[in-house]
């Protein structure tokens, strides 16, 4: 039996910084408007929502930015993550290629969204904020915001999107255990929630609901702000000690990937493992094949349109260009909850526009073959979302048996699956279905989109 290869890092090599991919861009993404004056906005404008260093990281070009030592101290105690190269799955697939992964299920949330939810934490903390308030899909962000908020002494609320609300009642009691409320989105708590259940009583929600609802209770008071788990600059920035890491220890391996596999729901984990190598390839290094794998029933890079949209239904977020199916688009309700979002984060639209990355869709079912197939032979069952970079890491797999070539790929186990595995009982019980979305409803969010005039 071929042994599964561990590269672990000594606690003094965890990142002294997250690396900026802003700095290496070889053009800079388009501007952020105001939903008012479609004018490019100022720091000013996100104050109601951010506390100003996160949005001095927002905007920031600088390359590398210093993370404070209270969030390196919380960070390890699960970092560095371990790098593992999955011989068995290598030897059950008969393929020459090395597959490598990154495992971030070792946080006390099972996911890699602590990466970012602790610095959040932090930094309103630091800047006097008493609340934060978030919104969640399957939970994963919001137990993470939950854990972050309890170790700097926050308030934490939650709206969570209905389906996932009664989906998984295992991440409400996580976010309950950690001390946070949990409320159903929609809600009657607020004007956008009411406005939606006036329309649908038993509407099951969507983040773009759900961060409507965030957004307008943040608003409200000058103690309480609102915390996002993706999508943003800053979210993605903070993510980058997973690539940092992963350079380190495909070092130690004395390997370099040639393929970079990972899921893509708001974009963070992806962008996370992904943007210390490509900012290496874009600063002369070796030339990648990257790929994002994201849902067939939710594909905003594959079949969104590259636009100005609002980041929720009831259009209080500015405007961002990105990859959109439409800000009122409700996906079907797959189990990969975590990757619901209309939208996808500014930088990585930017990325597949400059051609720098890929982008490919798959079906739910066929994720499910591949993370039963992954943890038959690693042991780790993954997140319904981390097995689109499963099934993404295996089909370059089976291409490099195909072609009879040795590649090198690197895939982001995002998440592990220990809170979803009534997804994986419905699996074996043959229950999923690959859902399909409904075309004349994302020709009505698309034709829904805001008409933004650009600059040339
Ligand atoms: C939230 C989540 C995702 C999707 O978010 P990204 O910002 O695209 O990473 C994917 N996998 C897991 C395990 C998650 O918790």
């Amino acid at each position: 039996m071929s042994e599964t290869i561990k590269y672990l890092l000594d606690e003094g090599q965890l990142p002294k910084s997250w690396y900026n991919i802003q700095a290496d861009l070889p053009k800079p993404a388009p501007p952020v408007l105001h939903p008012g004056t479609h004018q490019p906005i100022g720091p000013g404008d996100l104050a109601p929502l951010f506390p100003m260093e996160l949005i001095m990281q927002e905007v920031s070009t600088e390359r590398q930015i210093d993370i404070p030592e209270p969030v390196r101290k919380i960070y390890r105690q699960w970092r560095p993550s371990p790098l593992y190269r999955a011989r068995r799955l290598e030897a059950a697939l008969q393929t020459p290629a090395k597959i490598y992964y990154k495992y971030e299920g070792v946080s006390p949330t099972g996911s890699h969204k602590p990466n970012t939810a602790i610095p959040q934490a932090f930094y309103n903390r630091e800047a006097g904020i008493k609340r934060l308030v978030t919104e969640t899909g399957a939970g994963q962000w919001g137990s993470s915001l939950a854990f972050a908020g309890g170790v700097f002494g926050l308030e934490v609320q939650v709206f969570m999107v209905r389906v996932s609300y009664d989906q998984k009642p295992y991440r409400r009691a996580l976010m309950e255990t950690y001390g946070a409320s949990c409320i159903a989105s929609p809600s009657d708590q607020t004007q956008s929630g009411r406005a939606i259940l006036a329309q649908r009583a038993d509407h099951p929600g969507s983040l773009g609901i759900a961060i409507s609802e965030a957004v307008e209770i943040a608003a409200q008071r000058d103690d309480t702000k609102y915390s996002l788990g993706s999508v943003l600059n800053h979210v993605l920035m903070h993510q980058t000690v997973i690539g940092q890491e992963a350079m380190l220890q495909m070092e130690m391996a004395g390997d370099y990937p040639d393929v970079i596999v990972g899921c893509t729901g708001g974009g963070s984990n992806f962008a996370g493992i992904v943007f210390p190598f490509l900012g290496a390839q874009l600063r002369g290094g070796k030339k990648l094949r990257i790929v994002a794998v994201e849902p067939a029933a939710c594909p905003s890079l594959t079949r969104g349109k590259y636009a100005y949209d609002f980041g929720d239904t009831a259009h209080l977020t500015p405007l961002t260009k990105m990859h959109t199916l439409g800000s009122t688009f409700t996906p079907p309700g797959f189990h990969a909850g975590g990757l619901r979002y209309h939208g996808m984060a500014p930088l990585v639209s930017h990325l597949l526009q400059l051609d720098l990355i890929e982008a490919t869709a798959y079906h739910q079912i066929a994720c499910f073959d591949a993370g039963v197939q992954f943890a038959r032979a690693e042991g780790i069952v993954p997140a319904p979302e981390a097995n689109h970079a499963v099934k993404g890491a295996i089909v370059e797999a089976i291409r490099c048996r195909e072609e009879g070539k040795s590649r090198t790929i690197l895939f982001n186990l995002c998440g592990h699956g220990h809170f979803d595995m009534q997804a994986y009982i419905d699996y074996f019980a043959g229950k999923l279905k690959d859902l399909n979305y409904d075309e004349a409803e994302l020709a009505m969010a698309l034709a829904g989109l805001p008409s933004v005039k650009e600059a040339a």
